[in-house]
């Protein structure tokens, strides 16, 4: 075996990747990506809206808010710099009922809190100003807004990971990991890798490689499948750039809207529906070992308990299209039910507690030798650049890097 890495990364998406780049920059430690999969951003960073989020719906002082605000901006001068294409487009949040009023005002709160300015406060009348088609009460414009694509960046980091020495192999799914006094050794698809440390960024399957690693997580991963419809061509114009809905304050997602893609056409979702397999992109995956990993978990009955409610309108949204676009309509009020035509899904890998509580925030926990991402959910690929610094400092810290 050849002499052993500083730091094995397990999970080529765009936060392992990311935290590649910042370790291997300046030759701070010898660093391996190992990928699973054929390609990198096979999973979450493969399949999402593509949006640079502002920080707007944060709590201040989270991991969230601050990796957010700070990462959406390395992220514009990142896609600058390697001329990744992107733009800052801007958003527009719409209030339809006098409900949103409230969390509206929150929401505006919290974006000023941290930092965004340039938002403005709109009345019904100046909502048109931005998105012709809307319909609406109030609104919020935000204009730190961007829209990108994640697996492009991701691209761009690992090229980076290989010119600071480093190396990024796909194909390589890590199957076993053994502890030594000195270090790790990692059995992948590929072959043994010796590592002095290893940092685990694998997403859907970060808490059974933590379990792997002998560390327990303390929490399950919880799959949510967002499927995704996208307008047809000749009823895009309806939609200028990004249309949000005030999210519900007691769910961690954000409400489907619509998102203009970099690389042209609309896309109208994700919902959020809960996923029986954890790399489940249609409505008929399936895994036993998935689901009764679920359901043998005390959190997940406490979860259905609080949510069973959402977790019956998002099913319903999920099996009936024009239920689907009834919920489109009500941002979009000209949208016909043949105007839009399903498209991808994506799965989130969202961190539960026993307790049946959603994590909200970033969580990041050390062993020794070791850091494991436990939750990275929206907007961990907008503040990817910022997540990668933070974990490649306390990965110098905690590993005695240079
Ligand atoms: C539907 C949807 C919409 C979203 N929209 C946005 C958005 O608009 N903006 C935004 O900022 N964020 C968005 N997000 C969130 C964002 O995509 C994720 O937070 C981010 O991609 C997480 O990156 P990651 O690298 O942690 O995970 P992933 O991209 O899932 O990468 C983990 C990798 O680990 C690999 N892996 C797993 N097990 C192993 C193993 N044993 N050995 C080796 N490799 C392994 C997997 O194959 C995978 O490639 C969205 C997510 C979803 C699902």
């Amino acid at each position: 075996m050849s002499a052993p890495w500083d730091v094995a990364i397990i999970g080529g998406g765009i936060v392992g990747t990311a935290t590649g780049m910042e370790l291997a920059r300046g030759g701070r430690a010898s660093v391996v990506v190992l990928e699973a999969e054929e390609a990198l951003a096979a999973h979450q960073t493969g399949h999402n809206s593509g949006v640079i989020h502002s920080g707007l719906y944060y709590k201040p002082g989270s991991l969230k808010a601050r990796n957010c605000v700070e990462g959406r901006e390395a992220m514009y001068r990142f896609c600058e710099a390697h001329q990744i294409p992107h733009e800052r487009c801007g958003k527009l949040v719409v209030a339809t009922t006098p409900e949103h009023l409230a969390p509206l005002d929150e929401l505006e709160r919290r974006g000023r809190a941290n930092g965004l300015e340039g938002m403005r406060r709109l009345e019904a009348g100046d909502l048109r100003e931005y998105e012709p088609e809307v319909a609406g009460i109030a609104g919020l414009h935000v204009p730190h807004t961007g829209i990108v694509d994640f697996a492009a960046v991701t691209e761009a980091f690992a090229r980076l990971v290989r010119e600071s020495g480093g190396d990024v192999r796909t194909s390589s799914r890590v199957l076993r990991v053994e502890r030594r006094p000195d270090g790790v050794v990692l059995e992948t698809a590929r072959g043994a890798v010796e590592a002095r440390a290893l940092i685990n960024c694998a997403g859907l399957q970060s808490d059974r490689v933590a379990r792997m690693c002998g560390v327990d997580p303390g929490v399950r991963i919880v799959p949510f499948r967002g499927e995704y419809y996208e307008l047809a061509p000749a009823r895009q114009h309806l939609v200028r750039n990004l249309i949000y809905p005030v999210p519900d304050p007691r769910f961690p997602f954000l409400g489907v809207h619509f998102t203009r893609m970099i690389h042209g056409g609309v896309e109208a979702g994700p919902n959020a529906v809960l996923a029986f397999r954890r790399e489940g992109y249609t409505r008929t995956s399936f895994s036993p070992r998935d689901a009764l990993d679920l359901f043998a978990f005390p959190g997940f009955w406490r979860m259905s308990a609080k949510y069973w409610r959402m977790g019956v309108g998002e099913m319903h949204r999920s099996f009936s299209k024009r239920a689907f676009v009834a919920a489109l309509r009500e941002l979009l009020p000209a949208l016909g039910d043949d105007d839009v035509h399903p498209s991808g899904a994506g799965v989130r890998a969202q961190a539960l507690d026993p307790k049946g509580v959603l994590l909200d925030d970033f969580h990041i926990v050390e062993a020794e030798r070791m850091i494991h991402v436990l939750n990275a959910p929206s907007p961990a690929a907008t503040a990817s650049i910022s997540i990668g610094r933070e974990i490649a400092a306390m990965a110098a810290r905690a590993f005695a890097l240079k």
